[in-house]
Parts: structure tokens; sequence; C-alpha cells
């Protein structure tokens, strides 16, 4: 089997190459050439961490694995390590032998941060200018980072619950070239794009904070009892999810659905949008919203095309098992 350590990732894997694998692989989820396993993810009781599974298969790549890992809160301040880690595990599809071992760190940061760009891409008003950002952790510059592609965003707004952490994302809006505002949560009624990348378990962001034709892409929430959006805002909204059955078991849709406010049935494919058998927003004054739950598929994607890269560049590792 290969290995591909994680400090090769950075050289290997780009925001594109991210953004093509994960826009792919939702079309393929929706086309049902691709599905999700039941998502595993346990409270160890230990360091408060969160750990757990995420599998797939994509009969049509031929792609079979997992990524194992989860959410440590305590490794940046005890230990000057990244909250999240993980590490994608891939198999042989015709022989179940395992094929690689790669560090998912860095490309758990691509892929989610593909994602809430593949939504903004497909769901945005095409005249969005000002993007909002809830969250200043590490997801977070990775997301606004790849989001300022996406369309010509003039101006970035940011608010965060612990609001000494705004640099973090402020200097990637202004190494971008586009200037960055701290406000409030009202203030959030001037953005055109919202993405929200908190561990929050109680809502930030209300149904009143919100203008019209506004598109939001929120993706802290992959975890039961998760929280950053109030259920009534997904309740005036147009939901779109990466999958279903993870947008309202462990995702933001799980608080609307749970109360009764929106059914599962109206919780949408962000692949069906891509594939257009969707249409996707159906008028400018509609809020959408991406419940990016995250996926095992989307991981198991840019670990293939890394693992790829990594042989032909002769940065792969091969062991025995
Ligand atoms: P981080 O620890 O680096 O940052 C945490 C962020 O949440 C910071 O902005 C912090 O200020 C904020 N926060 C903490 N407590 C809060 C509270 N009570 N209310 C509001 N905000 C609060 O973490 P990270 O690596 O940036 O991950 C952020 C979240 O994204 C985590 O919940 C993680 O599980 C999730 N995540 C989701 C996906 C996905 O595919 N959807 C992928 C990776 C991470």
């Amino acid at each position: 089997m290969w290995i591909v350590p994680e400090r090769e990732i950075a050289g290997l894997m780009s925001r594109e190459a991210a953004f093509e694998a994960v826009e792919a692989v939702f079309a393929a989820m929706a086309a049902r050439d691709a599905y999700n396993f039941p998502v595993v993810r346990e409270a160890i009781g230990h360091e408060d961490a969160l750990y757990g599974f995420k599998g797939g298969f994509d009969r049509a790549g031929l792609t079979l694995g997992l990524k194992a890992g989860g959410y440590w809160p305590h490794n940046l301040e005890k230990r000057g390590e990244i909250n999240h880690q993980s590490t994608v595990f891939l198999f042989d599809p015709d022989t179940g032998k395992t094929h690689a071992m790669v560090g998912g760190n860095l490309l758990t940061a691509l892929r989610t941060a593909a994602a809430s760009s593949v939504s903004i891409k497909h769901l945005a008003r095409k005249d969005a200018r000002v993007l909002g950002m809830i969250g200043a952790g590490h997801q977070a510059t990775f997301q606004l980072r790849a989001a300022l592609e996406t369309h010509a965003f003039e101006k970035v707004i940011g608010w965060n619950y612990h609001p000494e952490m705004l640099p973090n994302i402020a200097a990637v809006a202004e190494d971008a070239g586009v200037p960055f505002e701290a406000v409030e949560l009202p203030g959030m009624a001037e953005a055109d794009v919202i993405i929200s990348i908190t561990s929050a378990f109680a809502p930030s962001l209300m149904a009143d904070h919100i203008s019209p034709g506004t598109h939001i892409a929120a993706m802290g929430t992959d975890t039961k009892g998760k929280q950053e959006l109030e259920a009534a805002l997904l309740a005036q909204a147009r939901v779109f999810t990466d999958e279903v059955a993870q947008s309202v078991s462990i995702g933001e849709a799980q608080h609307a659905v749970g109360q009764g406010l929106l059914a599962q049935a109206d919780v949408r494919e962000l692949g069906a949008v891509i594939n257009g058998t969707d249409p996707g927003r159906t008028s400018e004054t509609e809020i959408t919203v991406f419940d990016g739950t995250g996926v095992g598929l989307q991981d198991l994607a840019v670990a293939a095309s890394v693992v790829d890269l990594a042989i032909a560049q002769g940065v792969a590792i091969e062991v025995d098992v």
C-alpha cells in the first residue's frame, strides 16, 4: 500500500482540483453512481473529542474507503496542533486490499471549502458582492479563500463568537485584496452570501439577520446537537445539502425537521442542481441554504487524486501490510 504523509498534501492538491473533485462527486451521488455509508460519530468521553468514520463507494470512479478522525477542541491551546484530525484509507474495490493511507487534515479543509464554493457557484445570485463570514477558526480561513474565487466579491464582513480570532479571516481577505469589516450579527443583512463554519451548539444567525436573496453555506454542523442557524431560517429558505440522510440527522436541517418546520422531502441535493435535474435558485429574492454536512465520498475523491499525483511525483511511500 501507499502512504501519502500530511506534509506532502500542500504541494500536491490545489483549490481548483479540490473544487472539481467535489463538484463531480456531488453530481455522481445525485445520479446514484456513488453512495455514502452511514456515519459513525461519537463523543468518546476523552479530551471532549468527537471521533468517527465516514466512508463510501463510488462505483463509477471505483473509489472505496473511509476517513477516520474527528474534532479535538483543546489541541490548539494545549499542544499547538489543529483541532480537526483525520486520516483517509482507500481500498482496492476488486480485492479489498488496502490501497493507500493519506493524511486527511489539509484535504478536509480543502474539500470542505470546495463544498461551500460549489454551493455558492450554483446557488448564489450572480451579482453577489458582499461575503459574510461567521467563524474565524481553522476551517474559516480555507472557506473564505476558496469562496473569494467564485464571484467578484468587493467586501468581506465577519462576525465571530470569539472576536479576538477575527484577524485570522481579516488577513485572508486582505491578502486576496478584498477589504474586511467586523460586524455585529444584524450587520449580516448586508451580505449576499454568508458562510457559517463554527463548532456552535446554539444558533447565532437568526432569520431577521439576513436579507432576501441571500445564499447561506452552513458548514459547521456535522454532529447531532450542533447548530448555527435558527431553525425558522431554514423554514423560510430553499434548502440544499450534500446528502439528505446526513442533513436531517447530523446537519443543520436536523433542528428544523425535528421541530416540524421543514419536511425531509424539501431538503434537496446540490448534486441535482449540478446535474441540471433541480432548478436550484428560482428567484433573485429567494433565500437559499446549503447544509454542508461533509460526506465520506468528498474525502475519498480528493484523496484518490492525491494518491495518483503522489505516485506520479515520487513522493508516495510504499509499504507492505
Ligand atoms: P476551530 O476550533 O478552529 O474553530 C471553531 C470556530 O467556532 C471558531 O470560530 C470559534 O470562535 C467558533 N465557536 C466556538 N464556540 C462557539 C460558540 N459557542 N458559538 C459560536 N461559535 C463558536 O474549528 P474548525 O476546524 O474551524 O471547525 C469548525 C467547525 O466545522 C467544527 O464544528 C467542525 O466539526 C466543522 N467541520 C465541518 C466540516 C463539514 O464538512 N461540514 C468539515 C470540517 C469541519
